[in-house]
C-alpha cells in the first residue's frame, strides 16, 4: 500500500505524473481541483459555491475543500493507497489531512515537491493556457496562483521535509529524466 502526495506549482508536471502514478497502481488519483471543475460543470451546489474562486484563481476556502477531501478519503477504494494531487494548498489544510489520515491510520508514505522556478512555470502554463483555451489560465489568474502557490502552498514542504518524507523532483528537467527520478524515489519509498 502507498499513500502519495504530489505538491508542485502549475505547469510542473505534477498533476500528469500522479495520475500516471495512480493508474500504474490501480489507486485513486483524488485531485481537488479536477473535483471542484466536474461539480461546476454537473452545476451542483457545491460548484455554484466554488465557482467564483476557480475563476479569479484563489482557494476555495478550506472548510469546502478539507470536507471534500474527508468525505473522498472514507471512500472505500483508498483502502489500498491513494495518490493526493493538488491538496493540501496551506498550512491549515496540510494539519487537517494529518489529522484525518492519523484518524484512518493511513500516514503518508512518501510526499513529492516537484520543484519549478517562476520563470519555467509561468513560460509553461501561459503556453498550455494558449494551446488549450483553460479559461482560468488567462495571464492574469496564471500569475495570481503562482503568487498563491509561493506564500502559502510552498510552506507546508517544510512540514513534510520536518516528517521525512519529502522527495524534491527537479521538474525542469525532461519528462524521462522526471520519471525515472520518480521511478527511483518510490522504489526506495516503498521498500
Ligand atoms: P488545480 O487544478 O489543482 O490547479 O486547481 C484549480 C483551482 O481549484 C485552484 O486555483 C483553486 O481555486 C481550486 N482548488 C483546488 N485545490 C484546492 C485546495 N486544496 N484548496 C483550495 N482551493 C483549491
Amino acid at each position: 500500500m502507498i499513500n502519495v502526495l504530489f505538491i508542485g506549482p502549475q505547469g510542473s508536471g505534477k498533476g500528469t505524473q500522479a495520475k500516471r502514478l495512480a493508474a500504474a497502481r490501480g489507486i485513486p488519483h483524488i485531485a481537488t481541483g479536477d473535483s471542484f471543475r466536474a461539480a461546476i460543470a454537473d452545476q451542483t451546489e457545491l460548484g455554484r459555491q466554488v465557482q467564483p474562486y476557480l475563476d479569479s484563481g484563489s482557494l476555495v476556502p478550506d472548510e469546502l475543500t478539507i470536507g471534500l477531501i474527508r468525505e473522498r478519503l472514507q471512500q472505500p477504494d483508498t483502502a489500498g493507497g491513494f495518490v493526493l494531487d493538488g491538496f493540501p494548498r496551506n498550512m491549515a489544510q496540510a494539519h487537517a489531512l494529518d489529522e484525518m489520515l492519523a484518524q484512518i491510520g493511513r500516514p503518508l508514505s512518501v510526499v513529492f515537491e516537484f520543484a519549478l522556478s517562476d520563470e519555467f512555470a509561468l513560460e509553461r502554463c501561459l503556453g498550455r493556457a494558449i494551446e488549450e483555451g483553460r479559461p482560468d489560465d488567462t495571464a492574469q489568474v496564471i500569475v495570481k496562483r503562482l503568487t498563491i502557490y509561493r506564500e502559502q502552498t510552498e510552506p507546508i514542504v517544510g512540514h513534510y521535509r520536518a516528517a521525512g518524507i519529502l522527495v524534491v523532483i527537479r521538474a525542469e528537467r525532461s519528462i524521462d529524466e522526471v520519471d525515472a527520478d520518480l521511478a527511483g524515489a518510490l522504489q526506495q519509498a516503498v521498500a
